[in-house]
């Protein structure tokens, strides 16, 4: 038998969608500002597709673009700028930054209402509490994978493969709070093969192609592949084994075409959710 593929393309299509309607309905525009810092080529092809896709969807968006050697203190003042800016609703800083910034120090800079990547320690401790605030888009986009394929998540046993920051961590407090019961593992996992199959949602976020192989899956087990990696030949390919695992899940999502798409959606949503709570006008709700 082979596994469904979740499509992450036609969710995050039909996100977008259901965003741009929702803003042409606002009364007020809401304006999204990337900043980019050096020239980082993959950076700037990242941010491209968030200011296209953010102008798709009716959101006023602008590309703040710093050289290089742009000093911390002088995008602090950047960000301080954007947090004042009353057009200005969603601010996202594109990481890496070049060596010598405090990433964190600059994260932590951004208004917290403005912050659309969900990576400011205030937003990120409210996830922890389990309060409403702003997510990170993967892991966001994520649990709306899951929730559009109908995969019931309470009670299962999730395994969450990487502990970082922007997705890892936060996705593991997600499934927490949809009730499943999690594990997160990372390099300094002992068996990592058989922590995998013993989960039901089984979700690889740490970058290292096709580690996951396809034993290592829980016979009907939901498979999201959250990595991104650029072979030497040029194809890019997941952190799970595609070919391997399609006989063996249940369900999963394809690199290409999966959760990458589905990071964007979630950061127009973010976008939306942030000017709504920042004006006082009733926050959407999608599932
Ligand atoms: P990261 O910051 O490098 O974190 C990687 C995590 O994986 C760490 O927790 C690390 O463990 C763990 N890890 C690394 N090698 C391992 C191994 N051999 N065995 C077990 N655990 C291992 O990466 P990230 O930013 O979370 O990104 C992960 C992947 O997702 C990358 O391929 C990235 O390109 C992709 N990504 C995709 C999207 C998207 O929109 N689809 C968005 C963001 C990231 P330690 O903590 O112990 O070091």
């Amino acid at each position: 038998m082979s596994a469904r593929i979740i499509d992450g393309r036609a969710l995050a299509a039909s996100l977008r969608q259901t965003v741009a309607a929702r803003v042409a309905a606002l009364p007020y525009q809401p304006g999204l500002a990337v900043v980019l810092v050096g020239e980082d080529a993959a950076s700037a092809l990242y941010v491209r597709s968030k200011d296209r896709a953010a102008r798709e969807a009716g959101i006023l968006a602008r590309t703040l673009r710093l050289p290089a050697e742009t000093t911390e203190a002088a995008l602090l003042a950047a960000i301080a700028s954007l947090n004042a800016d009353p057009v200005v609703d969603g601010i996202l800083v594109q990481l890496p930054l070049p060596v010598g910034i405090d990433v964190a120090r600059v994260i932590a800079a951004i208004d917290p209402a403005k912050d659309v990547d969900g990576f400011h320690p205030r937003n990120a401790g409210l996830l922890a509490a389990g309060r409403p605030g702003l997510v990170p888009c993967t892991p966001l986009g994520v649990m709306k994978l899951l929730a559009a394929d109908k995969i019931a998540v309470a009670g299962k046993r999730a395994l969450v493969l990487g502990r970082s920051a922007i997705v890892g961590r936060p996705l593991a407090l997600l499934l927490l709070a949809a009730d499943a019961t999690v594990t997160v593992a990372h390099s300094r996992t002992r068996d990592l093969a058989a922590e995998c199959r013993r989960a039901e949602i089984l979700v690889a976020a740490i970058g290292r192609p096709e580690m996951v192989r396809g034993d290592w899956i829980l016979p009907g087990a939901t498979v999201i592949d959250v990595g991104i990696n650029r072979l030497a030949d040029g194809r890019l390919v997941g952190d799970v084994a595609f070919a391997e695992a399609l006989p063996r899940a249940g369900a999963i999502t394809p690199v290409p075409g999966g959760v990458g798409p589905m990071t964007i959606a979630c950061l127009l949503l973010n976008t939306l959710q942030a000017t709504c709570a920042q004006n006082g006008f009733s926050a959407p709700q999608f599932s």
